[in-house]
């Protein structure tokens, strides 16, 4: 049986979270009715060559592209779900 706690970082661990910059100043200034900017946020997540990609689907922008550097990084596409 896996050691549950070693996998603790499985959960959301989201220390800065990454928003797009206009996205951010629209949901700041009320033209939006939704309650967080979370939920007004549509963003497509990816692997490109460079390495992986956050962009905004409203405003059709970059809000971030890590760069790998050729390097593989260690990647866990796991998903740990709490009991109810
Ligand atoms: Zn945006």
């Amino acid at each position: 049986m896996a050691d549950i706690a070693k996998l603790d970082y499985l959960l959301n661990k989201i220390k800065e979270p990454i928003v797009c910059v206009k996205c951010s100043h629209e949901f700041l200034s009320g033209q939006t009715d939704s309650k967080s900017l979370q939920e007004y946020s549509k963003i497509d997540v990816g692997f490109t060559e460079r390495g992986l990609q956050i962009w905004c689907q409203r405003h059709q922008l970059n809000i971030c592209h890590i760069n790998f550097d050729g390097k593989k990084l260690e990647t866990d596409f796991r998903c740990l779900e709490k009991k109810r």
